[in-house]
């Protein structure tokens, strides 16, 4: 075995372990929790060592990066970084999950692409949308707008701690919001949460969707 693919199955296992233990650390069956691996920066020689290990969900933030990726690898493949809209077309050709809808100009394009997508409409958890995401007040009219396009599949809300604010205290008031969300869209019940700094934490918190990336492939370089 080749010393990258130690490594990786190395952290793959300890991540996992993490994930249970989160996940029974609040009676939560780890089996509804969906590890997204963040393959962002990292070379296609890691994905298909992931993909042999049996990982099949892929996140990235960059379309010019991803496409190519996602053509030579199969996979589930997730969008989870700030939309840019002149590329929602071309995201559109790789990407079967986007995590990061955070406008009623994104739905309109997204719902334009001809296949099917599933999303996760984001939410900013500080009010401000320097990490991207909808205000909670705005969920429900964005959630409408996604339910009337016959391409679009509302898995639920998404979100990213802001810095500054502690992890806890963010996820906290992402469940609050979560279960108001739910009661109005029961079919939207997923939460797409957490990523190497915090996943316990958002699992604790009802996460059913991480995306960690650093903690299973190291740390990257800058972009
Ligand atoms: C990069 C990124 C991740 C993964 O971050 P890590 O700290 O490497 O686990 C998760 N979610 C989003 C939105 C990201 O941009």
């Amino acid at each position: 075995m080749s010393d990258r693919k130690a490594e990786i199955t190395r952290n793959l296992q300890e991540v996992k372990e993490r994930i249970n233990a989160a996940a029974k650390s609040v009676n939560r069956d780890p089996a509804e929790i969906n590890l997204i691996v963040v393959t962002k920066t990292f070379p296609i020689s890691d994905i298909e060592i992931l993909r042999e290990l049996g990982e099949s969900n892929f996140g990235e933030n960059r379309d010019q990066e991803a496409g190519p990726k996602a053509e030579l690898i199969s996979a589930t493949w997730h969008f989870q970084g700030q939309i840019q809209s002149n590329k929602i077309k071309s995201i559109c050709q790789w990407a079967d999950v986007v995590h990061s809808i955070s406008n009623e100009k994104e739905i309109l394009k997204f719902g334009q692409s001809p296949r099917k997508h599933q999303v996760f409409l984001q939410v900013s958890l500080d009010g401000q949308e320097g990490r991207g995401g909808a205000s909670p007040a705005e969920l429900s009219q964005l959630a409408d707008l996604v339910n009337e396009s016959n391409n679009l599949d509302l898995l639920g809300l998404m979100a990213v701690a802001p810095l500054g604010i502690e992890p806890m205290k963010a996820f906290a008031d992402l469940a609050q919001i979560n279960q108001g969300f739910v009661g109005q869209y029961p079919n939207s019940k997923f939460l797409s949460a957490g990523m190497s700094g915090d996943f316990e934490t958002a699992i604790k918190y009802g996460a059913t969707h991480i995306r960690v990336g650093s903690s299973i492939l190291g740390s990257r370089s800058p972009h």
